[in-house]
């Protein structure tokens, strides 16, 4: 099977180009002005649109569970697919008593493999520290999963870790190409602030944010950044948020350290504010680390254009309002009770096109790179990211002429509210491709359920850019 995308502008991290591009089977196979139609099955016409690679959300949530409510799953991953996205990383508990890599294929059999509507890659979470685990971490990298994530934050949830967890993963990680990921919140410190708010008898949705102010994230993440530093590895922050982890980041590179992290959509076009909003509304926004007070989006937007983040995802997860949300709601309730978490991967790409690349905020170049060459990079996504010939056909043409609005009616996400409610729209996904198979025409998703692949990750992902040397 041949296809040739004609007369589109191919937009990839280093430029912009009118060209065509030829896809035989699943691959990329040429880019270039003028490619020849011979013996070309299906002629996609581009004029107008650009051409960029499928997205990469690295930081999805289809499998989590709060306080015993799970999130929506796979099935509704065509969600990723008409906001542009083609693959998705999943975070995958480590099952009590279980080991990792059992945890992940156990889950990947039960819940993902026939389901998946994008292709998809895992990162383990790793809950249960023993020293058979800490062991089984360099085999990770053959099995396919070479990311490890740890839960610095929750305590006394089973999958909250402590720093000696973290040197373990580190230290046994590193000869294998790990790339252990922390998501870093001060644990004790959100846990003494919860309980002094609700003490105080602050238990809205709004203390939410007071429970884990910036100083929680800051600690946590120059801690992490010691670890590493101790155990001569590197590290990846997920969802940073402000300005205080970011300088903590900042002055991890210039000591030459390699500390690499992502923020996510929402904190870059959200402030705490919309935690007050009535009626319980506040609850849709609640997620950890917390929405922050409008001064560190600034910081967000420059660090994602300067490098010092490089990547934007969407940290999606699928609680509904109606129950889910509400499980934080009434008499003895507080907002320790709300499942932490917001719907965002159908949104990731247009709304960072509409805030980042509209505003001037962000190059189209970058906006690529945050959107899907970097994390294919940190993730060992070796053959996607880009548009180059031998890389997957996993292609996007967006219209930079549409103008709609985002919100619940368009979703596919299978939750009843989406955060970017009634808020304008400039461009869309128009169709995707995910290995050379149209699977959204037209903005709508036309694939089929099972269509996602698993694809086996390498590791030595770009966090360790300076030790394969
Ligand atoms: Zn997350």
């Amino acid at each position: 099977m041949k296809t040739l995308i004609q007369n589109g502008t191919v937009l990839t991290t280093e430029n912009e180009l009118q060209c065509d591009v030829l896809i035989v089977d699943d691959k990329i196979a040429a880019v270039g002005v003028g490619l020849s139609k011979e013996g070309v099955d299906k002629i996609i016409d581009a004029q107008g649109k650009y051409v960029m690679p499928g997205g990469i959300d690295q930081h999805v949530h289809y499998s989590f569970v709060y306080k015993g409510s799970k999130v929506r799953g796979f099935e509704t991953s065509n969600a990723a697919a008409v906001g542009g996205t083609t693959t998705v990383v999943e975070f995958v508990n480590q099952q009590q008593g279980k080991g990792l890599i059992e945890s992940i294929e156990a889950y990947k059999s039960s819940d993902v493999d026939g389901i998946a509507m994008v292709d998809y890659a895992f990162h383990v979470v790793m809950t249960d520290p023993r020293p058979e685990v800490i062991e089984e971490i360099p085999k990770l990298a053959e099995a396919g999963y070479p990311t490890l994530k740890l839960f610095l934050a929750y305590k006394g949830q089973f999958f909250h870790a402590d720093d000696e967890a973290v040197i373990n993963a580190l230290t046994a990680g590193k000869q294998a190409g790990i790339t252990i990921m922390v998501h870093a919140e001060n644990a004790d410190m959100v846990d003494y602030l919860t309980k002094k708010l609700i003490g105080e008898g602050k238990t809205g949705t709004y203390y939410h944010a007071a429970s884990r102010p910036p100083i929680v994230e800051a600690e946590a993440t120059r801690r992490v950044i010691y670890l590493a530093e101790m155990a001569n590895a590197p590290i990846y922050i997920v969802h940073v948020t402000c300005k205080e982890a970011l300088e903590e980041i900042k002055a991890a590179y210039q000591r030459g350290l390699s500390v690499y992290g992502e923020t996510c959509a929402h904190y870059l076009l959200f402030d705490e504010s919309v935690l007050d909003l009535p009626n319980f509304e506040g609850a849709k926004y609640v997620c950890s680390p917390a929405l922050r007070p409008k001064e560190h989006q600034q910081y967000l937007w420059e660090a994602i254009d300067k490098g010092w983040l490089n990547a934007v995802s969407s940290d999606h997860c699928g609680f509904d309002f109606a129950y889910q949300k509400h499980l934080g709601y009434g008499e003895g309730k507080s907002f320790a009770d709300i499942p932490n978490g917001a719907p965002s991967v159908q949104n990731r790409i247009h709304a960072l096109w509409t805030y980042g690349v509209c505003t001037g905020k962000l190059s189209k170049q970058r906006f690529v790179d945050v959107i899907s060459t970097s994390p294919a990079k940190v993730n060992g996504l070796t053959q996607k990211g880009h548009i180059a010939a031998g890389y997957d056909a996993d292609i996007i043409l967006f219209d930079p002429n549409y103008r709609g609005v985002m919100g619940v009616e368009n979703s596919l996400e299978g939750v009843d509210y989406s955060i970017y409610e009634a808020m304008e729209q400039i461009g869309r996904v128009e169709t995707v491709l995910l290995r050379g198979e149209v699977i959204v025409e037209n903005a709508q998703y036309v694939g089929k359920k099972g269509q996602g692949r698993l694809i086996k990750a390498k590791p030595f992902g770009s966090a360790y850019d300076k030790y394969k040397a």
